[in-house]
C-alpha cells in the first residue's frame, strides 16, 4: 500500500508467526520456510527506533497473532512512548478478556483490524478452526464498543459465506463496524490444504460484495477495500482494490520473522501471474495478476481486462458525503474514522 500523499508513514511488524487460531483459510500457515517463529523485543525495540529516527509515525502490528507475543504489551508501549499512532491487526480472541482489552487501550492502541469470517456461530467456528472462539468473539467485541477502541473488519471470502455479506454487515454494523475489507483466498498454507471446502469463483462473489458495500454507506459507513483481488472483477470499483497500490509501497518498511525472501507482500504474491490477455488492459503495470492456483482450478476465461478507465462509482452518488468518503485512500479513510 502506498505511503504516497498522505500524511501516514506506516512500518510493519510482523510479531510472530504463532495464533491461537487456525483459519482453514490461513496462507501464512506453514507458508515460511524459517525456524524463527518470534522476533525478540530487542530486535523490534531497535528496528522501532530507527524507524522513528526516520521519519516513520505509524506502525503497524502483525503476526500471526501479534497479541500472543510474550512482550506484546512492551512493544505497544514503547511504539506509544515514541508518539507513533498504532494499528493492530488481530483475530481478537484476547479482547474476550476485559482486563486485557482495557490495558491496550490504556496503553493507546488507536485501530483494531479484527479478522472476522463470518457472523454466524457453525461457520465461524469451521472457518477459524476453533470450538468457542464464536461467544468469545462476540465478548470481545463488546470489550471493544464498550471501550470506543476504533475497529474494522476483515471479511475473508469463501464458498461458505460470499453470499451472506449483505447479512453479516448488517449484523457487524450494529456491533461497532464502519470500515471492512474485503480479502480473496490466497490459495497458499491452509488454504491450499483445504481447497475443496472454501474455493469459490470470484465473478460468482463480486455482485453480493458490491451490494453489501453500498449498503453500508448508506448505513453511515464507508465503502469496502478489497485485497488479493485483480481489479478487472471489480470494474467501477478500482479505486479501492488495494493491490493496485502496491507498487508504491517499499518491502524495507516492515519486520519479520522469515528471511528476506518471505516478507509479507512476497508471501501474498508471490504466485500471482498475468494471463495473456492482461496485456491489453490499462492496470497491467500496477496489478499483480492474478493466483496460479486460482487459474488451475478456474482457468482465465474471466479475466476480462480494463481497457477503458471506469467511470469512477461514486459518481453514481449525488450524495456530497459519499463522494468525499470515497475519495479517500485507505490510510485516509481509517483517520478520517478514527475523528
Ligand atoms: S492486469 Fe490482468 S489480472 Fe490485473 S486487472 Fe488487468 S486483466 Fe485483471
Amino acid at each position: 500500500m502506498t505511503n504516497q500523499n498522505i500524511d501516514f508513514k506506516r512500518f510493519e511488524i510482523y510479531m510472530t508467526q504463532r495464533c491461537n487460531r487456525n483459519c482453514v483459510y490461513c496462507f501464512a500457515k506453514d507458508n515460511l520456510k524459517t525456524k524463527v517463529e518470534e522476533i525478540d523485543f530487542n530486535t523490534i525495540s531497535k528496528s522501532v527506533y530507527k524507524a522513528k529516527k526516520n521519519g516513520f509515525n505509524y506502525i503497524t502490528l502483525l503476526g500471526g497473532e501479534p497479541t500472543v507475543h510474550k512482550d506484546f504489551f512492551k512493544v505497544l508501549a514503547l511504539c506509544k512512548k515514541l508518539g507513533f499512532k498504532i494499528h493492530i491487526f488481530t483475530n481478537g480472541l484476547k479482547f474476550s478478556d476485559y482486563e486485557f482489552a482495557l490495558k491496550v487501550k490504556k496503553i493507546g492502541a488507536d485501530f483494531l483490524a479484527l479478522n472476522l469470517p463470518d457472523y454466524r456461530k457453525e461457520e465461524f467456528e469451521f472457518l477459524t478452526g476453533l470450538k468457542g472462539s464464536y461467544s468469545q468473539i462476540i465478548k470481545a467485541l463488546k470489550n471493544i464498543q464498550k471501550l470506543k477502541i476504533p475497529l474494522s473488519s476483515i471479511f475473508l471470502v469463501t464458498k461458505t459465506n460470499y453470499s451472506k455479506i449483505e447479512n453479516y454487515v448488517e449484523y457487524y454494523y450494529k456491533m461497532g463496524l464502519k470500515l471492512i475489507v474485503i480479502q480473496y483466498l490466497n490459495y497458499l498454507g491452509n488454504a491450499d490444504k483445504n481447497t475443496e471446502k472454501i474455493k469459490v469463483k470470484i465473478s460468482k462473489t463480486v455482485k453480493y460484495m458490491k451490494k453489501a458495500s453500498n449498503n453500508l454507506l448508506k448505513k453511515g459507513g464507508y465503502p469496502f477495500f478489497y485485497e488479493h483481488l485483480p481489479a478487472c472483477f471489480l470494474k467501477e470499483y478500482e479505486n479501492k482494490v488495494l493491490d493496485l497500490y502496491l507498487s508504491g509501497f517499499d518491502e524495507s518498511e516492515c519486520i519479520h520473522p522469515g528471511t528476506p525472501e518471505e516478507k509479507s507482500l512476497e508471501i501474498s504474491y508471490k504466485h500471482r501471474i498475468k494471463t495473456p490477455q492482461c496485456k491489453k488492459c490499462i492496470y497491467y503495470k500496477y496489478c499483480p495478476g492474478i493466483e496460479k492456483k486460482y487459474l488451475e482450478i478456474y482457468g482465465s476465461d474471466e479475466i476480462k481486462p480494463v481497457i477503458k478507465k471506469a467511470k469512477q462509482f461514486w459518481e453514481n452518488y449525488k450524495n456530497k458525503e459519499y463522494i468525499r468518503k470515497s475519495k479517500l485512500s485507505f490510510l485516509e479513510t481509517m483517520k478520517e474514522f478514527e475523528k
